[in-house]
């Protein structure tokens, strides 16, 4: 017994000793600054920042592979501990947010459905129930949902992942994890500098709207009420909802799938009940914004273009200053649309809130006169945004033109309004035009107390330019339209303007546009009394302001005359100038202006960050033409939402015409909506062929 005693007391010794010499030969020495960082992390080991655990984690930051903010699921004390320890200072970064690239689902993604004649799935669903064949889309297994280390996510009845966004740390573990790479992690700014491509589930309304709206995700959130995150949705891709609720030309409305059936969904019209919402709250609703870069932008021109592209260059973080010719911002948002179509004060409370960001706007200051590309360089501006949009107007060329005060563009006129310097007409003007400039100079005429405003547009009123419901209200004014006429002669008396002679045309052969060539018929010639003629026939870009320097000099132009740029990036030919909206495109529409101020912002950012600057892989730009719906669909039959509007004997003054939608109209015209998707329906065609 006493033997084995000491036997087993031996081995004992003899083990501690190899013991300690092995501790002394493999010990692993660790620096006890991982220890101090390992203990400040939460030792949960989730595995959300990407390493094995929090040890791991803490060796990362330690040897400077990771940021002391690297455990998203502590954090901002976790990472101010951290970063104590490191002797290092952590800034309060954007909050992340997983996102499902596929919106819509029924049972799931394979199984296959009778479409009835809509190639889309969720539309097809609504109209007739049923599942879906999407190659693209979420497979509805929930492998994302088990995986979540912080039980963020949750199966659906539709059979798609729903976020909880309270308990969603922006791992990205979802993201690594989907077969289907269709669920993401967006922070703010990455979601607003996105540009859809063809891998983007959007509806055709989306994938047709310049500006990139996520329009089923607002009527969606109208539907339920929710008007803030409306307004939120809306401001993602265009800081001006109350401006292109009232003036934009909605071509998303001409895809929108419902008008196959009957007719559109009022898109337009519920952008402007949220807008609306939001102005009459009394609570602004402000973006998100990163921390600041120190890096300086410096915009030329706060017309639509050069506000949006400081907008977003704000949000991003870096430091914007505007510099505008006219007293006031707003470019032809304020001198160009008349006030009853977009009061002032609407249009101030919309900046109002870009300038908010901390945008400094320096009115009075105009390129080439009080400034110069070449001084902002001096300065130290980082990059520059040139959005000086299209002012030059073009003249009638009839013979004696200049030399009568009573002949002006239309252009002038309307700026002179908008600058409140007195605008007098006469019994009788004529407007020459087809446009929405056109459009605006014949209302306003009529305003301000003429008998007879007359039209005159070279060719039909189906190829007028205007918005169709400009010259719908025009007509309900008494304008008097001339189609198919054109002027050819000015006649005086007493030195003051007193007739115009115009030829009648007829439609020939199509020209470069696309549209019938107008042809004069020989001996029509015809008179009509004038007191005053506003020629709206087009408008260029006058980039006298950038020619007066040697960088101005090197930017190329097209062969029209406006800046060349890169349609993905707004990039010109001199790095660091990108530029867009009428200067670029010629004179356009504001969603468009809107469009290329995001895109330049987007552009400059990258530049600003040292990414590549170009647009990304497969990049939507326009949307794939859609068959329509079949024939015998059975459709909810709910009629279209109609704008409110002051009656035409109340409108000889400059109050606003469309009053707006109810509440109660809005939340009916979102059940017209059919929250379609397009990859889904891509992917059946490919499936199918
Ligand atoms: C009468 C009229 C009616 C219209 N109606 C509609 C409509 O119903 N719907 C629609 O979508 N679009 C409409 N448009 C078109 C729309 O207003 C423009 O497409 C849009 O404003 C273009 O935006 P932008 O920022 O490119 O240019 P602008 O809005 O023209 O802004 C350019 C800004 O640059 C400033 N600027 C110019 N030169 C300099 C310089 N050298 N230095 C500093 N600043 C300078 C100008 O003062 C101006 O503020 C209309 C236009 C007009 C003229």
């Amino acid at each position: 017994m006493l033997v084995a005693a000491f036997v087993i007391g031996g081995l004992g010794v003899v083990a501690a000793i190899g013991l300690g010499v092995a501790a002394k030969v493999f010990a692993v020495y660790v620096d006890p600054k991982i220890i101090e960082v390992s203990e400040a992390l939460p030792g949960a080991n989730c595995g959300g920042c990407g390493y094995t655990g929090c040890s791991a984690a803490a060796e990362a930051v330690v040897k400077g592979k990771a940021q002391p903010n690297v455990c998203i699921a502590g954090g901002f004390d976790v990472a101010q501990a951290v970063a104590t320890i490191m002797g290092l200072s952590v800034e309060e970064g954007e909050i992340g947010l997983a996102e499902l690239g596929c919106k819509y689902g029924q049972d799931t993604a394979h199984l296959l459905f009778d479409y009835n004649g809509v190639k889309d799935c969720r539309a097809a669903h609504r109209i007739s129930g049923g599942g879906k064949i999407c190659d693209m889309g979420c497979l509805g297994h929930g492998t994302c949902v088990r995986a979540c280390p912080f039980d963020a996510l949750y199966l659906g009845d539709d059979g798609l992942p729903h976020i909880i966004a309270s308990k969603c740390t922006a791992c990205g573990t979802c993201e690594r994890i989907c077969p289907k790479g269709i669920i993401r992690v967006q922070s703010p700014s990455r979601r607003f500098t996105h540009i859809q491509t063809e891998d983007d589930c959007v509806a055709p309304c989306q994938a047709t709207c310049p500006a990139q709206i996520d329009i089923p995700a607002y009527i969606a959130a109208i539907g339920r009420g929710d008007y803030e995150d409306a307004v939120r949705v809306i401001k993602e891709s265009n800081p001006f909802p109350l401006v292109c609720g009232r003036v934009c030309p909605h071509v998303c409305e001409s895809a929108c799938r419902r008008g196959h059936a009957d007719s559109a969904v009022n898109i337009n019209h519920l952008k402007r009940f949220a807008a609306d919402y939001e102005l009459h709250s009394g609570t602004r609703i402000i973006p998100t914004k990163l921390a600041a870069t120190g890096k300086r932008v410096a915009v030329i021109g706060a017309g639509p273009a050069g506000l949006t592209a400081a907008y977003y260059l704000a949000r991003l973080g870096h430091s914007v200053k505007v510099f505008e010719a006219m007293p006031k911002p707003g470019g032809m948002l304020r001198y160009g649309i008349p006030e009853y179509r977009l009061p002032k004060k609407t249009l101030d409370w919309e900046i109002q809130g870009i300038l908010d960001l901390g945008v400094e706007l320096q009115c009075n200051a105009k390129l080439g006169e009080d400034l110069t590309l070449k001084k902002l360089e001096d300065e130290g501006y980082d990059a520059v945004f040139l959005g000086v949009g299209a002012w030059a107007s073009r003249r009638l060329g009839l013979d004696g033109e200049l030399d009568f005060d009573e002949v002006a563009s239309g252009t002038e006129f309307l700026i002179k309004r908008g600058l409140d310097q007195e605008t007098p007409v006469g019994k009788n003007v004529i407007v020459v035009g087809g446009g929405n400039t056109a459009m605006d100079a014949a209302r306003t005429s009529w305003r301000l107390g003429a008998d007879n405003v007359y039209l005159l547009y070279r060719r039909s009123r189906k190829e007028m330019p205007a918005n169709d419901i400009e010259v719908e209200e025009g007509e309900h004014e008494g304008i008097q339209y001339h189609f198919l006429a054109a002027p050819t002669g000015l006649i005086g008396k007493d030195s003051k303007l007193a007739q115009m002679e115009f030829l009648r045309m007829e439609l020939g052969e199509p020209d470069a546009s696309g549209r019938r060539r107008p042809v004069p018929i020989e001996g029509s010639e015809s008179l009509i009394d004038v007191d005053n003629i506003f020629s709206a026939i087009g408008q260029s870009p006058d980039l006298s302001c950038i020619l007066d320097e040697e960088v101005g000099q090197k930017i190329e132009q097209t062969r029209w005359k406006s800046v060349l740029v890169n349609e993905g990036t707004g990039g010109t030919s001199v790095n660091p100038i990108f530029s867009g909206g009428d200067c670029a495109r010629g004179a356009a529409t504001a969603v468009e202006a809107i469009r290329d101020g995001r895109f330049a912002a987007r552009g400059i950012h990258l530049l600003l960050t040292g990414e590549d600057v170009k647009a990304p892989n497969k990049w939507l730009e326009k949307a794939p033409k859609l068959p329509g719906i079949d024939e015998g669909v059975e459709i909810e039959d709910i009629e279209r939402a109609k704008m409110i509007e002051l009656p035409v004997e109340e409108r000889r003054n400059f109050d606003e015409v469309e009053l707006g939608l109810t509440e109660e109209m809005a939340r009916r015209e979102t059940e017209r909506c059919l929250q379609c998707g397009l990859v889904c329906y891509r992917g059946y065609r490919e499936s199918a062929s």
